[in-house]
């Protein structure tokens, strides 16, 4: 049993989570992670793509994690293809919360005088439903509280002029995350596909990650608590290349959505 979250924010511009049932949307006192409970029924409606949809809300990433870490070079043939090896353990940095944009939002390229060479990296996201310290995989693999989408996107000159990725990897906007929240799917083979302006530029399956959700998990808690809320992206299948402005992106992962972003 699947059961999926959103998170918007009302016309008064008050921010709330929702549960999504086949008919219905329900607002929740808490995050998900945090809250077991059923809602209270909203006024809302399905839209012609299936987006839940309040009357004059925002969507808004459904995410609040306190940190983001990602995994770079999880697939042998996205490493091969920016000329990389294969790290012996999984390699990680981190992206700022102050780069989450919700669906349907923008992302917005730096001057070319920053950067003149943006990438998108399609990702499966995980969730984490509970505190991680010092976990076992097993541990790690039952903390997970649910999955979405997101867009690790990378100025590629910068990341290999600055050594450092701060700036790469952490310019406003360079997050996007949703369309929702999915609890109770498995991660072991999902399709990710990206779509520029409708031509498939990335395609892959997460059964082809080199290191496991749970081998990262439990290599990031040995040193670093997570807390729930917290975001990890998991690394991108072969494919990555250039946003430019005016482009129209789209991700999908299967059992999850279609996570759709222009660019500006
Ligand atoms: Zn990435």
């Amino acid at each position: 049993m699947t059961a999926r979250f959103a998170r918007l924010a009302s016309p008064t511009g008050e921010i709330m989570w929702v549960r999504l049932d086949s008919d219905r949307g329900s607002r929740l006192e808490a995050p998900p992670w945090l809250a077991e409970t059923t809602g209270t029924p909203l006024d809302g409606a399905f839209d012609e793509l299936g987006h839940w949809t309040l009357p004059g809300s925002v969507r808004l990433a459904p995410v609040q994690p306190s940190k983001i870490l990602c995994v770079g070079r999880n697939y042998l043939d996205h490493a091969k293809e920016l000329g990389n090896e294969v790290p012996p353990e999984p390699m990680l940095f981190f992206k700022p919360p102050s780069s989450i944009i919700g669906p349907s939002s923008t992302i917005t390229l730096p001057p070319r005088s920053i950067s003149e060479r943006v990438d998108h990296e399609a990702e499966l996201a995980v969730v984490i439903g509970k505190r991680l310290s010092r976990a076992s995989r097993d541990e790690c693999e039952a903390a997970i509280f649910g999955l979405t989408i997101a867009c690790d996107v990378t100025a590629r000159d910068l990341q290999k002029k600055d050594g450092q990725w701060w700036r790469a990897k952490g310019m406003d906007t360079f997050c996007p995350v949703g369309p929702v929240l999915v609890a109770g799917l498995s991660s072991s083979d999902l399709t990710i596909e990206c779509r520029v302006n409708g031509q498939l530029r990335q395609r892959g399956s997460t059964a082809d990650m080199i290191f496991s959700i749970g081998r990262v998990l439990e290599h990031i808690s040995a040193v670093m608590t997570l807390e729930p809320g917290d975001l990890v992206l998991t690394g991108t299948p072969p494919g990555v290349g250039p946003l430019t402005s005016g482009d129209r992106i789209a991700i999908e992962i299967s059992g999850i959505g279609l996570l759709e972003e222009t660019v500006a």
